[in-house]
């Protein structure tokens, strides 16, 4: 069994209908890249930046040393795009020593991610000019958590604008059209998509947070852990809205929370429309061998039902025909 998943690894994601899927891989460490070209992922659809920034015993990483690293990642990848998030600390994640924290408090509705970052321009520009620089090295591609606001929007694109002047006057290498894109796990930017549609050049659905918001259960608090649930309808409805935005306007739109990891969700992300999956390297495989064994057009017939479903028994009937 595990030796027959193995030789998927060599086989090319496609629907038994023949729509193509790109497989990529989430990273917490540039090493874990080599999991992604093991297994013939096609990028890296994720890449917590964060993680370099956790250690409680290390100041931050500067700009040479976060380059190294980003460097590191996108050379791995040999060509292939490596979405690096910009920092995304907040209530379950801790920043080491050296960054100024006491601001962020440990709500999930606090000052996280990218509100943290444009309130720390220093840091969030170090960032982005570490991560300019690896982009002379392969496909790095810059990607901003927790996106809500407009005003966020403009002044995250003015640092960038600002980071590769930076690097213009020293005259250092950088691609200066890498590609920037945003994740969709704010409802409220999920209501207002035609906005980051027009503004980035790829999305990505962070459906851990996507839930947590938009059903108002905190990701860590046990107390509420029965309610988090990805069947939500209003959940459903969301993801399949913003797919069919993003098709029918041409952005790349990736789905990079667990629920596209989850090789039982597969027909049902398929159905919707996906075609970019981004997930922890050990469940690439599984998810593979079920898009091999499905039919994107039929599953695609069963979506207007399932989205209509608020009833228990209704949903599970139009399941029936989603899931594995
Ligand atoms: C998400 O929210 O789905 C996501 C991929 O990011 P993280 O889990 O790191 O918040
Ligand atoms: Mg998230």
């Amino acid at each position: 069994e595990t030796h027959k998943l193995q030789q998927l690894k060599h086989s090319k994601a496609a629907t038994v209908d023949g729509v193509a899927i790109e497989l990529m891989v989430n990273i917490e460490q540039p090493e874990d890249a080599i999991h992604a070209v093991e297994l013939g992922a096609v990028g890296v659809g994720l890449f917590r930046s964060e993680f370099l920034f956790m250690d409680p015993d290390q100041a931050l990483p500067d700009e040479e040393k976060q380059y190294q690293e980003y460097r590191r990642a996108v050379e791995l990848m040999n060509g292939l795009p490596v979405n690096i998030r910009t920092i995304d600390v907040g209530a379950d994640k801790a920043l080491g020593a050296g960054a100024d924290l006491s601001q962020t408090g440990t709500s999930p509705l606090g000052l996280r991610a990218i509100r943290w970052s444009l309130t720390e321009p220093e840091i969030f520009l170090t960032q982005l000019r570490a991560i300019l620089r690896a982009s002379a090295h392969g496909q790095a591609r810059i990607m901003i958590p927790m996106l809500a606001h407009v005003q966020e929007i403009d002044e995250t694109l003015r640092l960038i604008e600002k980071a590769k002047q930076q690097l213009h006057q020293r005259g250092q290498a950088f691609n200066a059209n890498i590609p920037v894109g945003a994740m969709i796990e704010i409802p409220a930017a999920a209501l207002i998509l035609p906005l980051f549609l027009k503004r980035f050049d790829f999305l990505s659905i962070g459906t851990n947070d996507l839930i947590q918001y938009t059903l108002a259960i905190d990701r860590a608090d046990h107390a509420v852990a029965h309610l988090y649930d990805p069947m939500h309808p209003a959940i459903l409805n969301l993801m399949a809205n913003i797919i069919d935005q993003a098709k029918r306007a041409n952005v790349p739109v990736a789905v990079c929370g667990e629920m596209a990891g989850d090789p039982g969700l597969t027909r049902l992300l398929l159905g919707m429309g996906l075609t970019d999956f981004s997930m922890h390297f050990s469940q690439l495989l599984l998810v593979k061998r079920e898009i091999l064994k499905a039919n994107a057009g039929e599953l695609k017939t069963h979506i207007p039902a399932l989205l209509m479903a608020f009833e228990p028994e209704e949903q599970a009937s139009a399941l029936q025909h989603l899931l594995a």
